[in-house]
């Protein structure tokens, strides 16, 4: 990194360059800064500049923008660029404006927003470690990638692919919905797009909501587009190939960009599709600090870039729902919906079975009650004897969701919010999932000094230890977010359901998605009915997406299919939600939530 100049004065004409930097809030700082350098730096450049005390990373923007204050000053007023970081194309007009836009949508300041997209390490090397970088990453390009063996054996379409794929040949002008049931062929109508992206030259941009639930996925694009470099980006990489993936994306060299939410900013030159999978999941939206749907942003990036965006769900989300309905059915028609509602070759469904706990008998006095309603524990251990797998769903993890003192009515409750502390049995902690604040369990009530304080309710942790106790013959396990803290945990204990060596597997929403479970025939959702009544007007909206994922993890394996079962225990075994369910009628149930949105004022109805 060459010094931009070593000193202020010593050259006739200094050009002033506007640099975007990360200035906190309070400063109030809203546009880029103006600074001198001894060339005309294009927009985009990454540069190093004095910023209070500090040397900080900025971006060179575009010219006119820049903060008043700091435009009223004169050329002998403004402070040099201290280092240009030289070697890298500078970052391009459409990912700037990407940027720009995403900062005014989300109210963020625009240093705030463009310095949290770059990738964390570019904010900390120095000139050293740059240029080794930059060594390692034409080592990389030089080295190449190894040619595939030979063409992959592609499947034959079914009509449904062959038709959403000919749409799709057609003109970009809308972003399209693929509205395909869970093995229907989606995936495959993505890889078919960015081959014919790819053949053309350019670099397609995939993505999922989280990398780790979707390991099949990385494999298949890997092995469909052999010969090709393809990169992932997510936050489960160490900086240093996180910095690298986003290079080889930035320089052009790869092809494809296999990323979550975060990889949406990804400068691409030769960008030439965007897909978005699963675009309903929650996790396209980015909760702490500078927030943002990166599924939005994809969708305004393919715009402002004229490339297709294909979106694609067995259950879409509302807003996007709303978005592909056609004028004739009371829509805007602002997307293109691609239906695929059929499962590839004949593929059925598992049946529902709404099971009523209205009508299942209460446990005598003093008798605890079975975890589960006795039918559905029968209908596991009929399971376990066939030497097939059952998935038993609850969305809480930990042992138990609250502590209680039955003396004095104490709760464990978090001094920090509103949320009850979670008794975790395995490290007796009590933990907010809220703000995580963790303490060890009181030995006694810290209220009244009761010794006697007991669980209440249950998580999955309890769940799984109250299964392996009244299904005695089955092995159980257990996934959810404590059990996969630490690394390749997750891997290892999918390889071992994969490996026939779980029976009942326990968990929470994390193992409803994508995973290709072959030998799952019954799945069963513990306590669906919170959602219901939630005050979180979308909550209905992600239960039901839940639950048809959930229901799509059984039955896969053709010859398992037709025994196969979906569970749902409810209190309310007349309501609409479970009715949509058991027909699998996602567009029914999108056409209640629009009616009720409609009468409330709520999105897509307003904002
Ligand atoms: P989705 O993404 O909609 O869940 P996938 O693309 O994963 O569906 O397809 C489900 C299964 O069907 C996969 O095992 C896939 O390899 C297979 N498949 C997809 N398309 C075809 C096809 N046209 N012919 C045969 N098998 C297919
Ligand atoms: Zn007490
Ligand atoms: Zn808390």
């Amino acid at each position: 990194m060459p010094p931009c100049h070593s000193d202020q004065m010593t050259y006739a004409k200094p050009f002033r360059v506007g640099v975007v930097v990360e200035a906190p809030q309070h400063t109030g700082l809203l546009g880029p800064l103006d600074y001198l350098c001894d060339q005309d730096l294009p927009p985009g450049t990454i540069v190093r500049v004095p910023f209070g005390r500090r040397v900080v990373t900025g971006v060179v923007w575009d010219q006119g923008g820049s903060d008043e204050a700091s435009q009223a000053l004169s050329d002998e007023q403004l402070k040099p660029v201290a280092e240009v970081l030289t070697g890298l194309p500078p970052l391009p007009a459409s990912w700037r404006q990407l940027v720009q836009f995403a900062a005014g949508y989300y109210q963020r300041s625009l240093g705030e927003m463009t310095l949290m997209v770059l990738p964390p390490e570019l904010r900390q090397l120095d000139d050293t470690q740059w240029g080794r970088r930059l060594k390692r990453l034409d080592k990389d390009v030089a080295k190449g990638v190894a040619a595939a063996d030979a063409a992959p054996a592609l499947p034959e379409l079914t009509e449904q692919q062959a038709q959403a794929l000919q749409t799709l040949a057609g003109p970009v002008d809308k972003p399209f919905l693929l509205w395909g049931s869970t093995g229907s062929g989606k995936t495959e109508v993505y890889l078919r797009q960015a081959q014919k992206a790819l053949d053309e030259g350019r670099q397609v941009l995939m993505m999922v909501p989280e990398i780790n639930l979707t390991p099949q996925l990385e494999s298949r694009v890997a092995e469909r587009f052999a010969g090709r470099r393809i990169v992932s980006l997510h936050s489960g990489l160490t900086p240093a190939q996180r910095l690298r993936n986003w290079l080889l994306a930035h320089t052009g060299h790869a092809d494809l960009v296999l990323g979550t939410r975060l990889s949406v900013f990804t400068p691409m030159p030769r960008l030439g599709l965007i897909v978005v999978d699963e675009e309903h999941d929650p996790s396209y939206k980015q909760q702490d600090g500078a927030r943002y749907s990166a599924r939005d942003l994809a969708v305004y990036r393919a715009k402002s870039e004229k490339v297709a965006v294909v979106l694609g769900s067995a259950t879409p989300s509302l807003e996007t729902w709303y978005n592909a309905l056609p004028p004739a059915d009371g829509g805007p028609g602002r997307y293109v919906r691609l239906a695929m509602p059929a499962r590839v070759g004949d593929g059925i469904m598992p049946t529902v079975r709404v099971l009523d706990l209205t009508r299942t008998p209460k446990p005598q006095g003093g008798q605890t009650p079975p975890p589960l309603a006795l039918e559905l524990l029968k209908a596991i251990e009929q399971r376990v004897e066939r030497g097939e797998q059952s998935l038993v769903l609850l969305n809480r993890r930990g042992y138990a969701p609250v502590l209680h003192c039955s003396d004095c009515g104490w709760k464990s409750g978090c001094p920090h919010c509103s949320a009850w502390r979670v008794f975790h049995k395995v490290d007796r902690t009590l933990r907010c999932h809220h703000c995580g604040f963790t303490e060890r369990v009181p030995r006694a009530c810290p209220d009244c000094g009761n010794q006697d304080i007991a669980p209440m309710g249950r998580g999955t942790e309890r769940l799984e230890e109250q299964l392996a106790e009244v299904l005695p013959n089955a092995r159980v396990g257990r996934i959810d977010a404590d059990v996969t803290k630490h690394k390749g945990a997750l891997e290892e204990q999918l390889a071992s359901v994969h490996a026939g060596e779980v029976d009942v597997l326990v968990g929470t929403q994390m193992v409803a998605k994508g995973h290709d479970f072959r030998r799952i025939t019954l799945v069963a959702a513990v306590n669906p009915d919170a959602a219901l009544f939630a005050s979180d007007f979308r909550a209905a909206e992600r239960q039901f997406a839940l639950l048809m994922q959930a229901a799509g993890r059984a039955g896969r394996d053709a010859q398992v299919a037709a025994q196969s079962e979906m569970w749902v225990q409810t209190y309310h075994p007349t309501h609409p939600l479970y009715a949509c369910l058991r027909r699998y009628d996602y567009a029914e149930f999108a056409s209640q939530q629009l009616k009720e949105r409609e009468m409330a004022g709520l999105p897509p109805y307003a904002s």
